[in-house]
């Protein structure tokens, strides 16, 4: 696609756009050799992709000025944060478990020993709780393992 852009201007946009994908990308450095020589030899001829680069060029240093005036422990703080939240989910889920597995039991200790209610509800009652204790156990067994947690395991400092 290099070839037929002598001129700028010459260009349908949507190659145009297709640059600018490229320019994103060799602003993280991500572009193959391919890539960076198709990109350099666009700009040549292309006085506003060049320009839009130059822009892109100017933010990218404009955020990375501004990310190294933080503190040098802001990472710090944010990794302690990060982690003190996560504990406090994980407590908090694990006081939702102990609190639905107590009182399901209780209720299912009064229902049985009540003289109020026929065999069969006492044994439909056990039946719905039991399924409900199952499906609370299996959700939340989902939910525990898919908590970001391990992620910040390795992450010593
Ligand atoms: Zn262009």
């Amino acid at each position: 696609m290099s070839q037929q852009s002598t001129q700028s201007g010459s260009n349908p946009s949507s190659a145009h756009e297709e640059f600018e994908i490229l320019m994103m990308g060799a602003l993280d450095g991500e572009l193959s050799q391919g890539e960076q020589a198709s990109l350099q030899s666009h700009l040549q001829g292309c006085a506003s992709c060049s320009q839009k680069l130059a822009q892109y060029r100017h933010l990218v240093d404009l955020t990375d000025s501004l990310r190294l005036e933080e503190p040098q422990d802001y990472e710090l703080d944010r990794f302690w944060n990060t982690l003190y939240n996560r504990m406090e989910r994980r407590s908090a889920w694990w006081f939702l478990v102990i609190g639905v597995v107590g009182v399901t039991s209780a209720l299912m200790f009064e229902v049985f020993r009540t003289d109020l209610l026929a065999w069969w509800l006492k044994a439909g009652l056990g039946l719905v709780a039991t399924g409900f204790l199952l499906l609370f156990v299996s959700v939340l067994r989902v939910r525990l393992r898919t908590l970001p947690y391990d992620r910040y395991r390795e992450v010593h400092r």
